[in-house]
């Protein structure tokens, strides 16, 4: 049964990945806190704390901001109010050592307490971390942590906290579209009943992180139009949607007016993503230009009321919601399907939504988006959150569109597959991806692209 809440799912941090820099720094936040609740006799014996970093967070960490996110957390900071200039100070200053004070005790830190561990190994999640406080050479306090995806994270012996009971419970599109037909309800408002009994929020409430998802993907977008010059790392990679966004408005051809723009959004998010600025997962960071890419369509160039907007993000969950339960979000587990290839599909909902469709458009529009990634591939290159990553959320977002035309215009009845297949196709297909396409950086352009 599907129990995730619009607050865990639409989280707000820095990027360039959920998995690898928001997921880490709220595994070593949340150990923080462990610390925190220790008894003062042992925090007073306390001299030390490592973070070992294993698998594809090992792989691709550095180019992902995987070491200075992990520190960030271990001292205290939360992904959702850490202000990108403290990373970057981090990020500036390895050699620096801070002090973390709790209680009684005061552990000095600094980034050569993060330890890159083993790439490939036989690890309970391809993202693991163990994190140890350290009383000389004894162990005080050890945990094993997992990034799954999206942000989310879990620890060994992981349990779900206790939540509401759904309204009208489901594990698959075709679950919900029954209680659709059966309640005479939207299926914005099936999903909202949800999100109320399950997070015990108020309306007032969920329609305000609605407000500030759209609030935050929307100042993405325009930051990154605003913003030129050489994205940070190793490649030198020139951002382009500024220039993209110029020339698009200076065509009178509309077919390449209407695709440059929404391109030029797409990677004016995702060119922020890459400069750590803070994003929404929508799934998750390396995709955090598909969502805002539509939003931003929608806000200039389509108006429609913030209740129609708050229904179309409710939709684009309910598509997201069905991925990360049935498959999974992290493109070290499934490739960049998961990412992107999620990201499309809740970003056609969206627009259907947003359109006037009916559930089961809603549900073929994001089963032809994912569809159309199956099988794809994450091979970032240097490890960064650039190429192919940016212009791919460009991508992303013109299939989503392409989708949602194609659903809209043609009868429903003539749609062959439908979701449920689609998304426990995705899983199949992760499953049996080779691990160098699975955020290691070993395999296709990561290996071949020289920089
Ligand atoms: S290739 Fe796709 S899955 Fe991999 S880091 Fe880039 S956006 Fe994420």
């Amino acid at each position: 049964m599907i129990v995730t809440t619009l607050e865990e799912f639409f989280k707000m941090g820095p990027g360039p990945s959920s998995s690898h820099t928001m997921g880490p720094m709220r595994i070593t936040r949340d150990f923080y806190r462990r610390v925190e609740a220790l008894p003062d006799e042992v925090l007073a014996r306390a001299t030390g704390l490592r973070v070992e970093v294993l698998g594809s967070l090992s792989a691709t960490g550095q180019g992902h901001g995987t070491g200075r996110a992990a520190l960030a957390g271990l001292l205290g900071r939360n992904p959702a109010d850490c202000e990108p200039e403290f990373l970057d100070g981090i990020a500036a200053h390895p050699e620096r050592v801070y002090d973390v004070r709790i209680g009684p005790a005061a552990i000095p830190v600094s980034m050569k307490d993060i330890v890159w561990g083993e790439m490939l190994g036989n690890f309970p999640h391809p993202n693991t971390m163990r994190v140890r406080l350290l009383g000389g050479d004894a162990t005080l306090l050890e945990m094993e942590y997992y990034s799954v995806g999206g942000g989310f994270i879990e620890w060994k012996g992981y349990q779900a906290s206790e939540k509401g009971t759904p309204a009208y419970p489901y594990s698959t599109m075709k679950e919900l579209q029954a209680h659709v037909a059966a309640s005479g309800l939207s299926l914005p408002a099936v999903m909202l009943a949800n999100e109320l009994a399950v997070s015990g929020k108020s309306e007032a409430e969920v329609r305000a992180h609605l407000d500030q998802v759209k609030r935050v993907m929307l100042q993405l977008v325009d930051g990154g139009l605003q913003a030129q010059g050489v994205l940070p790392g190793p490649i030198g990679l020139q951002s382009k949607a500024k220039a993209l966004y110029a020339n698009a408005m200076e065509s009178d051809r509309w077919m390449d007016r209407s695709t440059s723009v929404l391109a030029s959004f797409a990677m004016a998010a995702a060119e922020e993503n890459a400069r750590g600025r803070v994003i929404v997962t929508a799934p998750t960071a390396g995709a955090a230009g598909v969502m805002p890419a539509v939003v931003k369509g929608y806000q200039d160039y389509r108006p429609m009321s913030e209740s129609a907007f708050h229904e179309s993000f409710l939709a684009a969950a309910a598509i997201g919601y069905l991925c990360k339960h049935n498959a999974t979000l992290a493109g070290a587990e499934g490739g960049c399907q998961a990412e992107i290839g999620v990201a499309s599909a809740m970003a056609a909902a969206f627009i259907v939504q947003a359109s006037g469709g009916n559930v089961r458009q809603v549900a073929n529009a994001a089963e032809s988006a994912l569809e159309h990634h199956l099988g794809l591939t994450c091979d970032p290159v240097e490890g960064y959150v650039q190429v192919p990553c940016i212009e791919r959320c460009a991508f992303g977002a013109i299939k989503a569109h392409a989708a949602a035309c194609i659903t809209m215009d043609v009868e429903e009845k003539r749609h062959r597959v439908d979701l449920d297949t689609c998304i426990a196709a995705m899983a199949m297909t992760g499953r049996d991806m080779n691990a160098k396409y699975k955020e290691t950086s070993t395999g296709g352009l990561a290996a071949l692209v020289q920089c």
